[in-house]
This record gives structure tokens, C-alpha cells and sequence, in this order.
């Protein structure tokens, strides 16, 4: 059973029946994401603080929120349920009071993207379709391919070039079919155009962690939202820092927090801020200029060490552009030596190691806090959504060697100080 009740597109609101299975907005000239919607009143009925509370944390505990109809297809490798750390000593360090670290490096693919492909996959499972594809910088190609591989179906990757060969190391050994392709640049993703054409040559389901192309992937990072609310017990952050590459993230992300405020469970919703890397910020000029949400400016030239956020156009811009409006937060770009700083003082002071797209929010918030316009007594949520083991190039390219000594104690304390 679900309570999903009309598919919708946004754009030219065109309805569609969801036991229908379109991929996209078919109007001509639109094409936009379909988004899913939900009975509340139906699920207002079965849920409950008591009822969710009483549930262990995880992606599926919120199954009746999700569009899957038979729990049966669910094909999990036990995602979600992520720890959302209180954070002591970089609190300390930026003079913030509340400081909390959603801490996804800790997913069975170590980055948050496993969310939205759990959901795409079971769906492709409960749709009858075996065959998938991803146009991803990599975490995503991740997630879809360990997914594909738990339910034995097959995974076609299409990667960027400068992806990093950790990343692509890891969807080969899944057993992905991967391919780089050449050229991100012109406002053009060459991985995205060739996911659209394959797919609809060979009728494979596209599954690229953005909605545009699969309903359902938006569906997944709303997760997010209810397991923090529920961590901070039904209580809400003031303020959110949320990376943005597409921006399934955050605007999954403010479909739940707007979730539980429809059902009454809370009471508020934080102000989510948008961070992009400052050499791909098509979301950030959209905000700044005050541009229609389906109306956002790709990017031309694509370039940070937040090689995950190299998003030239913002697929679910519009949704997170919508979101920033609607809570009233903002869309800042932070550049690639914050962006590396906060990765540093991440793992310096929490003992998370998280890699560049997955700290670009830290990033921001930081930058905030040192132009005063972060007040430093809110409750702030930072998330860090990749793990730092899949580019340790970036990281070593940035350290200096230690030393090599004999084993001799005058010797260690000479190189020392001791
Ligand atoms: C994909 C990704 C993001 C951004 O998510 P979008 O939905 O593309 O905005 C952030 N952090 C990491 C580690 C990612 O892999």
C-alpha cells in the first residue's frame, strides 16, 4: 500500500497517475521533474511522534513517506540512521553554541547519496526494470552501482573525466559499466546528455541521484530531515548549511522538514542556506539575482576541488532555489581554500574525515561567522555528506611527508622537540 497520490510537474502542472510510470514531465517543451505527492491527512492517521520514535533510525522507517508500495522491493544495504553528532571542540573553535554534524560519511557507499538510490532502485524494482544508469562525478554512480549489485541488476556509469579514479575504482569493483566521457565545459554535461540518449535508445531507467529524470531520487534526502528532527528530539535547527551540486540535497531536505510541519509533528522549519563551490555557483547567481527558479543560468566552466558539487546546471535548482526562498535563508559561494580549510578543521577537531564537497556547508558557515552574519547563539546544522578516504589525493597533495628516523629515542626526541 502507499500513499503517494498524483504525480505532479511543477512547471506546467500537468497531473499524472502514479500507477503510470513517466520518468519526466512529457508536456512538450517542458520536461521537467515530476514531483510525488503524498495523502497527508491518510498519513496523519498512522504516524506519530510515538508510533516513529518507537521505530529504530533509518531510511525505511519512514516507509509510508516514501513512494514504494511493497515493502518486499526494497533493496537496502542498510542505509540512513546516520549520527547526528553534537559538536564540542569546532564549536569551540568558531565560537558557535549549538553546533550539530549529520555525520553521512558513515552510509554503506560513505556518502549521503545512498539515500536517493535505495529509493530509485526499489522503485525500479517495484516497476520490473533491471537496468540502470548514472551521469555522476561519482558518489552517485557509487551508491547506484553497490545497489544494482545487492539486487543483481545491471549498472551503466557515465563519469566526468576528472572524476577521481578512488570514486571510479570503487563503482568497477561493484561491477558497474563505467565509461569517461570528455568535456565538462560550455554549460554542457556531456554525462548527462548521454545518459538521456542511452536510455531512451536502449529503455534503460536512468537513476542520477537528480530529479529531472527519475521522480523518486528527490524522495530519498528528505530522510534526512525527519531522522535529524527526530535526533534532536521533534526539536528544529534555526539554520541549515547545506552543499548544493544539482540540489537534490537540500531541496529533498526541505520537502521533509516541510513534511512533518504538514503532518504536525513540529512546529518551525530552519532557514536553509545554500552553499556552492565559487567556481560553480549557478544557484548562488540565480539567488543574488533574483531569477525565476526555472529560470537558473547554467554554468560555463566548472571547476573546484569540490569536484562532487561540479554540477554546471542545478538539475533540482528550482526546488532548492524554492526552498531558500521559502525558509527565508540564503545561497552564498565559498572558494576552494575554505572549502579545504573546513575539511581540515572537520577532521582536526571531530575526528570526521569528509571529503571537499562534503564540507562545503562547514565552508560556508564559517564564512558566515567571519562576516558577522551568522549569529553565533543559533542552534546551526553542517552535514557532512561524502567520505574524505575516496580523494585522498586532494589531502596528500597537501601535507608534508614525516620524517623517517631509526627507532632510537634520541632521535625522536631531536626530530620532535620532546
Ligand atoms: C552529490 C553530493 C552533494 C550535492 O548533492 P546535490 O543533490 O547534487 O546537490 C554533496 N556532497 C556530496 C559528498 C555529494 O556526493
Amino acid at each position: 500500500m502507499s500513499y503517494v497520490t498524483r504525480l505532479h510537474c511543477p512547471k506546467c502542472n500537468t497531473d499524472y497517475n502514479p500507477l503510470e510510470t513517466p520518468q519526466f514531465c512529457e508536456t512538450p517543451e517542458c520536461g521537467a521533474r515530476i514531483d510525488v505527492h503524498y495523502d497527508y491527512s491518510r498519513l496523519q492517521e498512522v504516524l506519530s511522534k510515538k508510533i516513529l520514535s518507537a521505530r529504530s533510525l533509518s531510511v525505511w522507517s519512514y516507509f509510508e513517506l516514501l513512494p514504494v508500495s511493497n515493502r518486499a522491493n526494497i533493496v537496502s544495504l542498510g542505509e540512513g540512521g546516520t549520527p547526528l553528532v553534537k559538536s564540542q571542540r569546532l564549536a569551540e573553535a568558531l565560537g558557535v553554541r549549538d553546533l550539530y554534524i549529520k555525520d553521512e560519511t558513515r552510509n554503506p557507499t560513505w556518502s549521503f547519496k545512498d539515500r536517493p538510490m535505495t529509493v530509485g532502485v526499489s522503485k525500479a524494482n517495484e516497476q520490473g526494470t533491471t537496468t540502470l544508469a548514472s551521469a555522476s562525478s561519482g558518489n552517485a554512480a557509487a551508491a547506484l552501482a553497490a545497489y544494482c549489485a545487492r539486487a543483481g541488476f545491471t549498472c551503466f556509469c557515465f563519469v566526468p573525466d576528472i572524476a577521481p579514479m578512488g570514486k571510479i575504482a570503487q563503482l568497477l569493483l561493484y561491477g558497474a559499466k563505467v565509461v569517461r566521457l570528455k568535456g565538462l565545459h560550455k554549460g554542457d554535461d556531456p554525462t548527462v546528455r548521454l545518459l538521456r540518449e542511452a536510455c531512451s535508445t536502449y529503455g534503460w531507467t536512468p537513476c542520477p541521484s537528480f530529479g529531472p529524470f527519475n521522480p523518486y531520487q528527490a524522495e530519498g534526502p528528505k530522510t534526512l530531515a525527519y531522522e535529524i528532527i527526530e535526533q534532536l528530539e521533534w526539536q528544529i535547527p534555526d539554520v541549515a548549511y547545506v552543499q548544493v551540486g544539482a540540489g537534490g540535497l537540500l531541496g529533498g531536505q526541505w520537502r521533509g522538514f516541510t513534511d512533518f510541519m504538514t503532518l504536525g509533528l513540529v512546529e518551525t522549519q530552519p532557514r536553509m542556506v545554500a552553499v556552492q563551490a565559487s567556481g560553480c555557483a549557478p544557484l548562488v547567481q540565480a539567488f543574488e539575482t533574483n531569477r525565476d527558479i526555472f529560470d537558473i543560468i547554467p554554468c560555463a566552466s566548472p571547476h573546484s576541488v569540490a569536484e562532487g558539487l561540479c554540477d554546471p546546471f542545478p538539475w533540482d535548482g528550482d526546488l532548492a532555489l524554492l526552498a531558500v526562498r521559502e525558509s527565508k535563508g540564503s545561497a552564498i559561494a565559498v572558494n576552494d581554500d575554505k572549502i579545504l580549510h573546513a575539511q581540515e578543521l572537520l577532521a582536526k577537531y571531530e575526528g570526521i574525515f569528509a571529503e571537499p564537497s562534503g564540507v562545503t556547508g562547514l565552508a560556508g558557515l564559517i564564512d558566515r561567522l567571519e562576516s558577522g552574519d551568522q549569529d553565533p547563539s543559533e542552534t546551526i546544522l553542517i552535514e557532512a555528506t561524502g567520505g574524505g578516504l575516496k580523494d585522498q589525493d586532494i589531502v596528500i597533495q597537501r601535507i608534508t611527508t614525516p620524517p623517517v628516523i631509526e627507532p632510537d629515542l634520541k632521535q625522536l626526541q631531536k626530530t620532535l622537540g620532546l
